[in-house]
Formats: structure tokens, sequence, C-alpha cells
């Protein structure tokens, strides 16, 4: 199965992402960790990325259509993927159904995630991660049970990002609807774009998700 999930920064891509994966036996590809990776590295990519990130903008097309590139080519993708933060310009969402066609692949579907930008705010200025093996969490929504404990790997440390700050948050929106969003058309065109309410809460999103991946045809 091969998922694209759209949506506006924050609208929950990535804790829906690491519920489908385990599911459906697929790989999630976030191209936001990958850079985030790359920066950490200090790689050439991240020195390019890092400024560019922590501003709220958009890392070029070219620097991501060949990491993602290479990213679908290996083996943990045979089985499927979910791609979480790519595309984000029409250029790459092109890229894209060209890369896979090379490869006599498609699409199953593209999923947008629909949150208003007043919960976007809320939504990213109380995210904060397990530092040790990622889960994610939220102040308010998802706080962990046992305060300043993981709950998934019994953890003490947490990490924030440089870019998850009210300020940046205004730039990221602006990117995205100016630039992310024009690829709504794009797959509604041909007739491969789905919605879903991201307002609810987080398991009512994975249901609502699962309802549609669930009825896909097989293949
Ligand atoms: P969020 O999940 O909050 O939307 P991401 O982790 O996906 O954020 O992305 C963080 C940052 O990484 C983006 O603001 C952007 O600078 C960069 N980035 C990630 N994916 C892409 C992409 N496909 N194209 C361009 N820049 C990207
Ligand atoms: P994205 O990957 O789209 O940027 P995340 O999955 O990181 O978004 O979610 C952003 C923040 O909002 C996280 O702190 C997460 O715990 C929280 N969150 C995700 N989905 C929901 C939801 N349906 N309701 C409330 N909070 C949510
Ligand atoms: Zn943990």
């Amino acid at each position: 199965m091969r998922l694209v999930l759209l949506g506006p920064p924050g609208a929950g891509k990535g804790t829906q992402a690491k519920r489908l994966e385990q599911r459906y036996g697929i790989v999630q590809i976030a191209t936001g960790d990958m850079l985030r990776a790359e920066v950490a590295a200090g790689s050439p990519i991240g020195l390019k990325a890092k400024a560019v990130m922590e501003a709220g903008q958009l890392v070029s097309d070219a620097i991501l259509i060949a990491m993602l590139e290479a990213r679908i080519a290996r083996p943990d993708c045979a089985r499927g993927f979910i791609l979480d933060g790519f595309p984000r310009t029409v250029k790459q969402a092109e890229a894209l159904d060209a890369m896979l066609a090379q490869h006599r692949m498609r699409l199953d579907a593209v999923i947008e995630l629909q949150v208003n930008d007043a919960a976007l705010v809320e939504r990213i200025a109380g995210r904060f991660t397990c530092k040790t093996c990622g889960e994610g969490y939220h102040d308010t929504f998802k706080p962990p049970k046992t305060a300043g404990t993981c709950d998934r790997c019994g953890g003490h440390e947490f990490t924030r990002r440089p870019d998850d700050t009210r300020e940046t948050v205004a730039a990221r929106l602006v990117a995205y609807h100016n630039q992310t969003a024009p690829i709504l058309p794009y797959y509604a065109a041909t007739g491969r774009l789905m919605s879903v309410d991201g307002m609810v809460e987080m398991d009512q999103v994975t249901t609502a998700l699962v309802a549609i991946l669930d009825q896909l045809p097989a293949g």
C-alpha cells in the first residue's frame, strides 16, 4: 500500500502515520525527520537545510526529490510506504508520480487531514517528543501518563523542535497555504484525493483513516 498523508504542520500526519505503519506493516517516510537527521549529522544537505527549516520555509525541491527517490528504492519500502511531509509542492508531486511510474507503481491513496489554523498553532506549540524512542506527545492533548516519563520506553528526556515556536508556525502556515495547498487540486483532478476531519480526537482520526484504507482494492 502506497499512501500520501497531506495536511498542514501539526495536522497529525506523524501521529497517524506511526499508527498506520504498525497496522499495515508499511514504513513511514517523514521527510522532516530525514532532514533533521541530516542537520544533526552536519551533512552537506543538513548544512543547506538548517537555516531554511528554522525560518519555517521549504527546503529546495531538488534536495527533497533526490532524497525521496533514494529512500523509496530501499528494500524496506517493498511492501509499501506512507509519505508524511512529502510532497509539499506541485513539482514534488509531479516528480513522485514520474518516479513511481518508472517502477510501474502508483499511489493507492492520497488523504488530506483537515485542521483549522488556530488549532494548528496550539498543537505545534505544545508538541514534544521522547528523545530515546521518538514517541510524540502534547502538553495538553497527549501528556505522558506519568509526568516526565515516556509511556513507551520509560525514557526521561524529551525534545522540542527549534521550529515549533508560535512565530515560526506563522511562516510555516504561509508556506503551506502558498506552496503546498496547490497540491490538493493536483490530486483531486486525477480522482485520488480523499479528506478526513483532523479536528476530532486522535483515535477517531485513526478510525476514519482505517475505514478508507480497508476499502481500497487489494494490490
Ligand atoms: P510538520 O510535520 O510540522 O509539517 P516536518 O517535520 O514535516 O514538519 O517538516 C519540517 C521542515 O522540514 C519544514 O518546515 C521544511 O522546512 C522541511 N521539509 C520537510 N519536508 C519537506 C519537503 N517535502 N519539501 C521541502 N521542505 C521540507
Ligand atoms: P504533523 O506530523 O502533521 O506535524 P503531529 O502528528 O506531530 O503533526 O501532531 C502535532 C501535535 O498535535 C502533537 O503534539 C500531537 O500529539 C498532537 N495531535 C495529533 N493529533 C491530534 C488530535 N487529533 N487532537 C489533538 N492533538 C493532536
Ligand atoms: Zn520513549
